[in-house]
């Protein structure tokens, strides 16, 4: 019963001296589970640490991409990359405004507001260019409070148009910072070992 292990892959440490190394398991249910990487190399461990990128663009395809990164790498420090809602949904904790204002532009809240006041319910609202975006908004609004109302919504989207700058961060700057810290992974990635495991 319980994990069972399979084999071991392998590959030379960077200084050639020791290994490092991912085990395979797998349990009764036909479950199969990587451990690892493990550096087997004191040198190695003292100066890098290993990080690892999954990718599953492919269902039954998936796979790692293991990299031995400095220990004194140094860590992102750009613009912020995410906002408090970018993860979690949790509504108790930020207040809608704040998803708006980090999930949209100026510009398109404006034109979501112009949408609200020219079509009045959700099933007037075409489902093309600002409209798709002010539809997504009442169902993201009834996902939470169950009210589609969209004088409500409006009240709540004027508000994040209003309060727009006042939040540490916007749509524009989380943008920014997605793509400051996308550019600061590929380096770091340059900047490391790619580990043939
Ligand atoms: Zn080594």
């Amino acid at each position: 019963m319980g994990w069972e292990k399979m084999n071991e892959h392998e590959c030379k440490c960077p200084c050639g001296k020791g290994r490092i190394y991912t085990e395979s398991y797998s349990d009764d249910w036909n479950r199969y589970e990587t451990r690892g990487p493990y550096i087997e190399c004191d040198e190695c461990k003292n100066r890098y640490h290993i990080e690892s990128f999954h990718y599953n663009h492919h269902p039954g395809k998936e796979y790692s991409i293991h990299y031995c990164v400095a220990n004194d790498y140094p860590a992102y420090s750009g613009t912020p990359y995410h906002g408090k809602f970018t993860f979690s949904y949790n509504v108790k904790d930020v207040k809608p405004v704040q998803y708006f204002v980090e999930n949209y532009s100026l510009d398109s809240l404006h034109k979501v507001l112009d949408m609200f006041e020219q079509y009045k319910t959700y099933k007037n609202i075409p489902d093309t260019g600002s409209g798709s975006v002010a539809r997504e908004i009442v169902r993201r609004y009834k996902s939470w409070y169950n009210t589609q109302r969209i004088k409500t919504i409006s009240e709540v989207v004027s508000e994040a148009i209003h309060e727009y700058y006042s939040f540490e961060l916007q749509f524009d700057t989380i943008a920014k910072g997605k793509a400051e810290h996308e550019t600061y992974m590929q380096e770091k990635k340059d900047n490391s070992i790619r580990l043939d495991l």
